[in-house]
């Protein structure tokens, strides 16, 4: 893990800072003033490597996320939706991939399921693959502790298990927000699952025109791609027949994570 290396260097830079402070304080004082200078540095550039890592789930520096596939070679690339399940836009994506023969990606909240079985169902009928995405995806769950978050893991597979039968469990998690810190690696690490990012972040939850989503995915479609996406926006929906075809015609086919 990045984030312990990092975390040992700044320690050791500011142990061994302190330790000559103290052998040079009262001889040497320009020494002690560029101490200052360097522990100074070290912690703003230790804090912005924190935040950094926190907020680019493709850098791995609290935990490892598959964030493409790992072949980046292959004109390959799997869609994935997080925020499920819409019971009106859900469907209507399933129907479009359906079309196309397209299994994708599904992250779905826990609590998003209760009414909606029947899509879950269909969804796992049609062979995508079912991922975690948190019991909640409250604005707050990043600042739980790690048995908060693995208590949320654990409620929203038991709440798959209870639709699709006993032994299945989904496998994958995706972080909500895409936000990772050393509490939700501790969560990830005892629950077993594993963490999927991506490389294509297509922003459909903040974009105003289907026009102006397509020319976002268009433009940064690339082999080996993990494409995130929303199916609760509709802008999704109008977007998505465009974007498939578009794929298949530069060569692309589409797979998803099993
Ligand atoms: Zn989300």
């Amino acid at each position: 893990m990045k984030f312990r290396k990092v975390r040992s260097a700044y320690i050791a830079i500011v142990l061994i800072c302190m330790v000559l402070y103290f052998v040079f304080r009262n001889t040497h004082h320009y020494v002690v003033d560029a101490f200052s200078i360097i522990i100074s540095i070290s912690t703003l550039y230790f804090l912005f490597l924190l935040i950094d890592g926190a907020i680019h789930i493709q850098r791995n520096f609290f935990f490892f996320s598959h964030n493409q596939l790992p072949d980046d070679t292959e004109k390959k690339l799997v869609l994935s939706f997080d925020d499920g399940i819409h019971p009106l836009l859900t469907p209507r994506i399933l129907d479009i991939l359906h079309a196309h023969q397209i299994k994708a990606l599904f992250f779905i909240i826990g609590k998003n399921i209760e009414g909606n079985e029947n899509i879950l169902q269909r969804m796992f009928n049609e062979g995508h693959t079912i991922g975690n995405h948190s019991d909640e995806h409250s604005f707050w769950f990043d600042v739980q502790s790690s048995k908060g978050m693995l208590a949320e893991i654990v409620s929203m597979n038991k709440k798959v298990s209870v639709v699709l039968g006993d032994p299945f469990k989904p496998k994958y998690f995706r972080p909500p927000y895409g936000v990772s810190n050393p509490a939700l690696a501790k969560a990830i690490h005892k629950s077993g699952m594993i963490s999927i990012g991506w490389n294509l972040r297509s922003m459909d939850t903040t974009m105003h025109s289907k026009e102006q989503l397509l020319q976002k995915l268009k433009s940064e479609t690339k082999p080996g791609c993990i494409v995130l996406l929303h199916d609760r926006c509709e802008i999704t929906a109008e977007a998505l027949t465009d974007y498939i075809v578009f794929c298949k015609a530069q060569g692309y086919t589409f797979t998803t994570i099993t």
